[in-house]
């Protein structure tokens, strides 16, 4: 990969350059918005719940497109990658959750190492970032984690391990007798690269205690990051939208976000999505539209000023609602996946054979540059696309999707 002009270090100089676009210009929440970044400022809950309900839904969309704009130009990010869960079975019932299931169901499941292997010996000389997550196993200590690490490592040197939630590692940590700073270091010295940043759901507890009972608490969540950080394991950040929490309480979780990056700079990317409700017990949930969906992206940029990557996650929420969010201020659709079941199992329909020639066909559709990336951020590579999908990604058996 070859380097290019990636992101715009002084980006608030940059909006002052750009013209701004008459749906900002011509309302005055909007325009006071803009002055307080050019400034050198942050916009506050206050400010942020005026311009995520104002009717102005253009100009929300195209605030946040200026600052993407500025910070990045036409670029939009993606990598190629593939996602391979280990096990279904999980101690915990979170009520929005599809995917687990418990140790006698019929469907549960647990890969062995030489099962994760054999996954990613189709893409192998594809993918250069494995993500995988899963559930809170019953037994599993931190050295099957640390067996699995150094046997990817050994075998495929070349791909990024994306690993474990935030209470994935608290559960570890525990069942190990482990504080959580041994557990990841002893996790990055067998190969751990990174860390993905689901679970977050509402960072508000009383949220919480009635989404996923039983889970990490806020605090716990920031504090898990803060120390991966610490450790100089970068990691991302998520925010489960749609299901009990108000406004107010999404802005709340944006907030402490930006306040923990204040303090580590560990944050790579933000990856907001909606609740799917399919096999899940959440009655009560309010199920987000494709505006509102739009509209999280967009505050999402606005208000997260010190987290450089704001990802469309096309696994959630679809293609389509991925070409209006890379329009409203996301910078990143994530990466070829290969296989997904968390978003599938509750209702996600996204394709899982595009490769590299497809998402850039995705983004180019939308008149912007697309950029295959590494797992961090640091290498990157102009693609230019191909006008047949004619090459696809091999596909897995999918005797454990859907
Ligand atoms: S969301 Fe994670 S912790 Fe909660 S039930 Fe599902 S797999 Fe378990």
């Amino acid at each position: 990969m070859s380097m290019l002009f990636i992101e715009n270090l002084d980006w608030r100089e940059k909006l002052s350059e750009l013209e701004i676009p008459i749906s900002v210009e011509n309302d005055p929440l909007f325009l006071h918005c803009l002055e307080i970044l050019k400034s050198g400022g942050r916009i506050g809950i206050s400010d942020g719940l005026k311009i995520y309900n104002s009717p102005n839904f253009p100009g929300l969309c195209a605030l946040a497109d200026l600052i993407k704009q500025s910070r990045f130009s036409k670029n939009i990010f993606f990598n190629e990658n593939l996602h391979v869960n280990t096990t279904n079975i999980c101690v915990l019932a979170c009520r929005f959750c599809a995917f687990r299931k418990g140790p006698r169901h019929a469907d549960a499941y647990e890969l062995s190492i030489a099962e994760f292997l054999h996954r990613i010996a189709p893409y192998a000389d594809i993918i250069d970032e494995v993500h995988s997550v899963g559930g809170l196993h019953p037994r599993w200590t931190v050295e099957h984690y640390v067996n699995l690490y150094k046997e990817i490592k050994d075998k495929y040197p070349h791909i990024h391990v994306k690993s474990l939630t935030a209470v994935e590692i608290k559960h570890i940590s525990s069942r190990s007798g482990l504080s959580v700073y041994d557990t990841l270091k002893s996790l990055k010295e067998a190969g751990l690269n990174s860390i993905p940043g689901g679970g977050a759901e509402i960072l508000v507890d009383s949220v919480r205690d009635r989404i996923c009972r039983g889970k990490e608490n806020s605090a716990e969540y920031l504090e898990i990051h803060g120390i991966a950080h610490s450790l100089d394991i970068p990691s991302n950040c998520t925010m489960l939208f749609g299901t009990v929490e108000t406004v107010g309480e999404r802005l709340i979780h944006l907030d402490k976000l930006r306040k923990i990056q204040d303090e580590t700079s560990g944050f790579q990317c933000f990856v907001p999505y909606p609740f799917l409700p399919d096999k899940t017990r959440l009655p009560e949930a309010q199920l987000a539209t494709t505006s509102e969906i739009v509209r999280v992206i967009a505050i999402s940029r606005i208000m997260l000023d010190n987290i450089s990557h704001i990802k469309a996650y096309r696994m959630n929420i679809g293609d389509y609602v991925a070409t209006l969010s890379i329009k409203s201020g996301a910078d990143d659709i994530d990466g070829t996946v290969g296989h997904e079941e968390i978003m599938h199992e509750a209702g996600s329909k996204t394709r899982l054979d595009f490769n590299k020639n497809e998402l850039s066909n995705l983004v180019k559709s939308c008149n912007l540059k697309p950029i295959k990336r590494n797992s961090i951020y640091t290498k990157f590579e102009e693609i230019f696309p191909l006008q047949s999908n004619s090459i696809t990604m091999p596909l897995l058996n999918q005797e454990m999707s859907q």
